[in-house]
């Protein structure tokens, strides 16, 4: 079950949509203006955001760019709605950071099956934050892609290195032990010392230069990845 908001002026699609989703058991809400949409979306908080492009008081595109504007709305996922033949606000929209379209007239199957997608993918990225990426400065760390890079350009980093790192910055500011990263790194059959974990450190540091500084040594205790 999720909150989804639908945007959309005609009476005769907010009532087949609506009752569509409620049928799949989501709870939903209508609004029938951008202005309407854009107070809905600061009162209470959304899973989806079902996005008429054509709407009575301004264009949803407009809709889409304030949300996406709007740090504690900008990770709710849209699917805009648009009128056929209008590719263009399909480029405009997704570049606005929309997530997904569907063009009038669709099936309602499709729509359906377009948000369960949707609400599925954010769930995933939700219950598995060690997918999520993480980016500190010029540090881009892309668990899903298993790649670090450094202002841009691709850091060479062991598997145990890369395991290290993530551990670490998954946790900003936390101590780990050398105990606890050895856990982390999954080395159990190599015979390894917690003293391994130190060079391990070392050529991390090396690699990940300038940024180095962000992976600090908590004397008596380990690591931990500098916080903000
Ligand atoms: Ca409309």
């Amino acid at each position: 079950m999720a909150r989804i908001l639908l945007v959309e002026d005609e009476p005769d699609l907010q009532q087949l949509v609506r009752y569509n989703l409620e049928r799949e058991g989501h709870q939903v809400r209508v609004a029938g203006t951008g202005g309407d949409a854009l107070a809905e979306l600061r009162r209470a908080s959304y899973d989806l955001i079902l996005l008429d492009l054509m709407l009575p008081d301004r264009d949803g595109l407009e809709v889409c760019r304030i949300v996406r504007g709007d740090p504690a709305l900008a990770r709710t996922p849209i699917i805009m709605v648009t009128a056929k033949g209008e590719e263009s606000d399909v480029v405009l929209g997704l570049g606005l950071g929309a997530d997904d379209y569907v063009t009038k007239p669709f099936r309602t199957r499709e729509l359906m099956a377009r948000i369960k997608v949707r609400l599925a993918r954010t769930r995933a990225v939700a219950t598995e934050p060690d997918k999520a990426r993480i980016e500190v400065k010029g540090l881009v760390i892309d668990p899903v892609r298993h790649l670090v890079t450094v202002d841009g350009a691709a850091a060479t980093l062991t598997l145990t290195e890369f395991r290290l790192l993530h551990a670490m910055a998954a946790s900003p500011g936390v101590a780990f032990g050398r105990y606890d990263l050895l856990d982390r790194i999954g080395d159990g059959d190599a015979v390894v010392t917690d003293r391994t974990i130190d060079v391990h450190i070392r050529n991390l540091r090396r690699k990940i230069e300038p940024y180095d500084a962000l992976v600090e040594t908590v004397r008596g205790v380990g690591y931990r990845f500098a916080d903000g």
